[in-house]
């Protein structure tokens, strides 16, 4: 099976200057969407809230924070309303935006990060998932971790849940990107990584979370708790090495 990471895409949609900013805004508002099919949708917004629900019983989804999303076809992808308790989410708090991130059918207003969650899809078309927590764990290693920009796995049998990993015996780099409430900055921190050939498979922003991603809803959430339990091993070698 190939590895998701394998063919991540140009990405197609970052503006160039001034003049590619019009074109962009002419494409996205001239483009017309696949259509929702309301049978998928339900169907992924229980996928999402379901996972939701999980991980915020889990703690990692403290006050409203994290954010949730799938594929619903090339143009649309579900993702969750802003500021919903994740561990309480129905139909009604997924929403549709289109790959740029723009609400379709709808007033809701989308998470803040929406733009990382479709950067993904765009750059890596076997990606149908994306989850993004903001747990203890991966919030204390973020910030331990920021200086190198890394953190670097190796020799943990766990790695074998990340998918295309076979052996405890490769190298699973996390990079740590810095935190900023701009997007766009987030962004191209990501593209910058994806550009430079390196494998990506998830990521940490510094004392803020994770993000990650799958084939499907089961595989991203094996990736996510397997992050999870490796940051933790991670932290403890930290805190009981002599
Ligand atoms: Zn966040």
């Amino acid at each position: 099976m190939a590895r998701i990471p394998d063919s991540p895409q140009p990405d197609t949609h970052q503006p160039h200057g001034i003049v590619g900013l019009v074109l962009d805004v002419q494409i996205v508002m001239s483009k017309d969407h696949n259509p929702i099919d309301p049978i998928l949708f339900a169907e992924r917004a229980d996928a999402i809230a379901d996972a939701a629900r999980d991980l915020a019983a889990f703690g990692w989804t403290p006050a409203t924070s994290s954010n949730f999303s799938m594929r619903l076809n090339d143009d649309l992808a579900a993702i969750t309303i802003s500021g919903r308790d994740k561990g309480r989410l129905g139909r009604d708090d997924i929403m549709t935006v289109d790959m740029e991130g723009l609400p379709v059918g709808t007033e809701a207003r989308p998470s803040a990060e929406t733009a990382l969650h479709t950067q993904i899809y765009r750059r890596y078309p076997n990606a149908n998932a994306v989850l993004h927590t903001h747990s203890r764990t991966q919030s204390v290693a973020s910030r331990l971790f920021a200086e190198n920009g890394v953190v670097r796995l190796e020799g943990w049998e766990l790695q074998k849940a990340i998918a295309g990993y076979t052996t405890h015996e490769s190298v699973l780099d996390i990079p740590v990107f810095p935190n900023t409430q701009h997007m766009p900055e987030l962004v191209a921190q990501v593209d910058a990584w994806i550009d430079s050939g390196k494998p990506l498979y998830a990521y940490l922003i510094n004392g803020h979370g994770i993000y990650t991603w799958g084939r499907d809803m089961p595989e991203t959430r094996r990736h996510l708790e397997a992050l999870e339990f490796l940051l933790g091993c991670e932290l403890d070698l930290r805190r009981l090495s002599p």
